[in-house]
């Protein structure tokens, strides 16, 4: 592999805190990385002075399998899990503002929406600069604004991709990273976004340079994580090798969308980076001559930073709902002006067949005393790897209808989810 020395060296002596942050996590010990004969206050993973001090490091144990635990809410029954591999606690179930803030819905629904989910304890908020042309921003920012939150208490995600009609206000480029992370700050009036979305994949821009970009936002403190949305397993995997090579900020998760219908990415491809990807690219250090004791995070071999998933559409745009019973009902999203391509997608066959799979779900979902909706968003939870599913709504009961779907995970038995992908017949299947 080539390393650039320069840049390897110069990481050696200081890591930004924001690199520590996307490193793996405490063993079962806890500590943050243990220095031998402690007390000499330097930083774990850097800041010392010299060879000595860097081989006082003693690497963390590797997290148990299962270590990642899911917690639960006192008082609202939410879940919260790692995002990814990294230590964001997220709820998990997020609350998405495509097609509604801003646009579909009024000021006022918005408010009643983003309330009901930070009280129910749904701390994951997502939008995009693209969203109503950047009116979700507003919207959102707005709200949290007026309601006075503590800013520690949430999640606010957005992303980065089609921001104006100009050459340069689209894509991934250095340029638009920045910019665009820039503008959806103002609208959303946030110092920084926790988690900032590469919300396409950009052939045009050169990895290292989006990587870099997305490096560089962070340890300038305007975003603390950095995903991807829509990219393929093969371009995250050299995102992450890229970090890695060149001591960068690796990806925490993708957003993928996952719903009864669209299985084989989230089931198949992104659990692999979840497990592996951590432990396939060597650390640039060991081409220095310097053993793995002597290697400060993140660590070659105990690097385990899964890219975990967060998924999006999980009813389909509402599909997944008994009310598409052969019919377009008056007001909803497919009689949006601009939505003409889902409601081609509903009315065509394809879409017909899944209505009726939809129809025949019914039973299970009677069964187990629930909607269609809350044993879809239930069903998605029970994904591996994923660490929230964004949840879309155009009115607050829908909402709290949702929010039901934590109760029924817990009565998914194994047995149920074989007799859904029977009915579904979809099921993928690892590729011989
Ligand atoms: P869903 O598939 O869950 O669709 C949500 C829509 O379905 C609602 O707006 C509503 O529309 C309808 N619906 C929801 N609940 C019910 C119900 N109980 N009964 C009847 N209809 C219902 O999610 P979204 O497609 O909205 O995606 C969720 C979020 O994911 C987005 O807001 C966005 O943040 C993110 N996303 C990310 C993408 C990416 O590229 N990274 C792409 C797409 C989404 P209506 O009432 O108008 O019919």
């Amino acid at each position: 592999m080539q390393v650039s020395i320069a840049c390897t060296e110069q990481n050696l002596r200081s890591r930004s805190s924001e690199d520590r942050l996307c490193g793996p996590r405490p063993g079962p010990g806890g500590g943050n990385g243990g220095l031998v004969g402690g007390g000499h206050g330097n930083p774990p993973g850097g800041g010392g002075s010299g060879p000595k001090a860097r081989a006082a490091v003693v690497p963390r144990p590797p997290a148990p399998a299962g270590a990642l635990r899911e917690s639960t809410g006192r008082g609202t029954g939410m879940k919260y899990r790692n995002l990814g591999k990294s230590g964001l606690r997220v709820s998990c179930l997020g609350l998405g503002t495509w097609v509604t803030f801003g646009s579909q819905i009024s000021d006022e629904t918005a408010e009643d929406v983003l309330t009901v989910a930070y009280e129910h304890g749904v701390n994951l908020f997502d939008t995009a600069e693209v969203y109503a042309a950047g009116k979700a921003e507003r919207t959102l920012g707005n709200i949290l604004k007026s309601k006075g939150w503590r800013r520690s208490s949430y999640v606010i995600t957005t992303k980065i991709f089609w921001g104006g009609q100009a050459e340069t206000e689209r894509g991934l480029s250095r340029k638009h990273i920045i910019e665009g992370l820039r503008g959806s700050l103002e609208r959303l009036q946030l110092g920084y976004v926790d988690i900032v979305f590469a919300n396409r994949s950009d052939p045009n821009s050169p990895m290292e340079e989006i990587v870099r970009a997305m490096t560089y936002v962070i340890n300038q403190g305007l975003a603390l994580y950095w995903g991807t949305s829509r990219w393929g397993a093969a371009e995250i995997m050299e995102a992450y090798s890229m970090a890695r090579q060149f001591n960068l900020i690796p990806p925490v998760c993708e957003q993928a969308e996952h719903h009864l219908f669209q299985r084989e990415k989230v089931e198949m491809q992104l659990p692999e980076l979840y497990h592996k990807i951590g432990s396939q690219s060597p650390h640039p250090c060991l081409s220095l001559g310097l053993t793995i004791t002597e290697i400060p995070f993140p660590h070659p071999v105990l690097s385990v930073l899964g890219v975990g998933s967060v998924t999006w559409s999980p009813l389909a745009c509402g599909l997944i709902t008994s009310k598409y019973d052969g019919r377009v009902p008056d007001t909803c999203r497919v009689t949006i002006k601009g939505y003409q391509w889902h409601k081609d997608k509903v009315q065509s066959e394809d879409g017909k067949k899944q209505q009726a799979k939809v129809m025949d779900l019914l039973p299970i979902a009677h069964q187990l005393g629930c909607t269609v909706a809350q044993l879809a968003i239930a069903w998605c939870l029970r994904s591996e790897g994923v660490s929230s599913v964004l949840l879309g709504v155009s009115s607050a009961e829908q909402l709290v209808e949702h929010l039901g779907a934590l109760q029924v995970l817990s009565q998914l038995t194994p047995q149920t989810v074989i007799e859904i992908d029977g009915l579904l017949g979809n099921k993928p299947h690892p590729k011989k």
